[in-house]
């Protein structure tokens, strides 16, 4: 299908029935240009690749780490737990996960107001892949120039070889990122094995094959697209922003007007800025756009062109900072603020999060009693003539040990649980026990009494479970 629009040009000062012009062609879409960022030495790009070794390294190794027998982070769908940190989570514990994924919406928030986009610059992992594959492509093809001409030429063997070898590295970067992001939830050495002996479930093969799609796709194709059309938080992050905002921008008060010189002309005498219009902050961005025409969503804060310019001022024996991580206000000479209603309210509700995470986490029983009282009967008599209720004894073990329990019951004269007392719940494990209690009528003071249960670890004494019930019997002996 055609993007073409055909528009019929009117002029209205001419008569209806004699317009004769020719309809034109509006095309409203533009085609992607790609974009050959240049390679860029710096601060920033010193403090990106610590971010990324320490990033690339957490997701790589992580999943191969266990503590005290667990998976450090492991996400056991079928047995419904997860494991994150030496903590075991079940689907109970999900208001804690749902918790934690809000400190990180408020942290983002507040770390955006403050900084800006640096979520976006250092440590998404869009930006994390990309930057990787940027620099294998680097590495493989070489500086911008030559991958510019390396993409203009003909074919040839060399070509052939590079774009072979640029491709064949990528694919195994975005397989070992599926394999590593499905090993998160198959066991990582399990999933190793099956895969290549063909013994993986069909599950595994699609989403290994699916991530190593998407990460080679996002990465090595699409990047900043990804961030331009994809993202949403590139499209509601600018309402985080103030003129107290740390953001990269160009000083058009220092750098205008710009223009080409010599190093030995004064730009005071030329009647120059400090910009000498060398495009290098446009040539080495990600997103390509020039910052020299002021804030734009497409910037992700990378500060690239920070590195570049700073490079720049430094050839020219001009000062750093033309362009810089700077607020509205700082640019405009206004007094900058820090602290302001915004970033305490965000940082009020994150440390509020943080506490509950905290307090909730550390006084949480790893383990959980529940009685269920049988319908079926409400009581019988036994043999020895005492009244008997059934109920169904439920323990849950949340705990990265298995626990051993002594079951005990109070609450009524000689109140006792005829069958087994002692019970081995497993790490994880929930246990079902059909429990039977008895009493001698004497005891009986009411048709439906408060019973105690209590389930006491062997193996921890300081675990201790308790939950009330009913007794019901006959109705007492005057
Ligand atoms: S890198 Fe600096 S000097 Fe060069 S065009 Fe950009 S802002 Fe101007
Ligand atoms: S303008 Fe480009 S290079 Fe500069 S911070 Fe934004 S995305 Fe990075």
């Amino acid at each position: 299908m055609s993007n073409d629009i055909p528009v019929k040009q009117i002029d209205p000062s001419s008569e209806p029935s004699n317009n004769k012009s020719k309809p034109e062609t509006v095309d409203l879409y533009a085609s992607r240009e790609k974009i050959y960022v240049k390679e860029v030495k710096g601060f920033f790009q010193k403090i990106r690749n610590v971010s990324l070794t320490l990033l690339m390294g957490m997701y790589f190794l992580f999943v191969w780490l266990t503590l005290d027998g667990q998976p450090l982070i492991h996400f056991d769908l079928p047995a419904r737990e997860f494991h994150l940190y030496g903590v075991t989570f079940f689907p109970k514990d999900f208001f804690l996960l749902s918790g934690m994924l809000i400190i990180s919406a408020f942290g983002l928030f507040f770390i955006t107001t403050l900084f800006g986009r640096v979520w976006c610059g250092y440590t998404c992992p869009q930006t994390v892949w990309t930057f990787i594959f940027m620099w294998i492509e680097e590495k493989v093809e070489g500086s911008r120039n030559k991958r510019i001409k390396l993409d203009k030429a003909p074919n040839s063997s060399e070509k052939v070889i590079k774009k072979t070898i640029k491709h064949g590295l990528w694919l195994f970067l975005a397989l070992a990122t599926g394999l590593t992001f499905v090993g998160y939830f198959y066991p990582i050495r399990e999933l190793i094995v099956d895969i290549f002996i063909l013994d993986a479930n069909g599950w595994a093969y699609f989403w290994v094959g699916f991530f190593t799609i998407a990460t080679y796709l996002n990465a090595g194709w699409m990047r900043e697209q990804v961030c331009l059309y994809m993202c949403p938080y590139a499209r509601f992050q600018s309402v985080m922003f103030d003129p107290n905002t740390k953001i990269v921008s160009y000083d058009p008060n220092r750098g205008e007007p710009r223009g080409g010189r010599k190093k030995s002309v004064d730009p005071a005498e030329a009647g120059l800025g400090d910009c000498i219009d060398c495009g290098l902050c446009v040539q080495v961005c990600p997103t390509g756009i020039d910052i020299r025409d002021g804030l734009q969503y497409e910037c992700i804060g990378c500060a690239l062109c920070i590195d570049a310019c700073d490079d720049v001022m430094e050839k020219m024996n001009y000062p750093k900072g033309l362009i810089r991580y700077t607020t509205e206000n700082e640019l405009e000479g206004k007094p900058s603020k820090l602290l302001r209603p915004r970033t305490f309210g965000y940082g009020a509700v994150l440390a509020l999060m943080i506490g509950a995470i905290i307090f909730t986490i550390a006084t949480r029983v790893p383990a959980q009693l529940d009685i269920l009282r049988d319908r079926g009967a409400l009581f019988s008599f036994n043999g020895e003539g005492r009244v008997e209720n059934s109920y169904t004894v439920k323990i849950q073990n949340m705990s990265e040990i298995p626990h051993t329990f002594n079951l005990a019951v109070e609450g009524m004269d000689d109140i006792r649980i005829l069958t087994t007392t002692t019970v081995v719940v497993n790490s994880g494990e929930n246990r079902t026990l059909p429990t039977v209690v008895d009493v001698p009528p004497e005891s009986i003071t009411d048709t439906n009494s408060t019973i105690r249960f209590y389930a006491v670890s062997k193996t921890d004494p300081s675990l201790s479970l308790e939950t009330e019930s009913r007794f019901v019997g006959p109705r007492p002996r005057q």
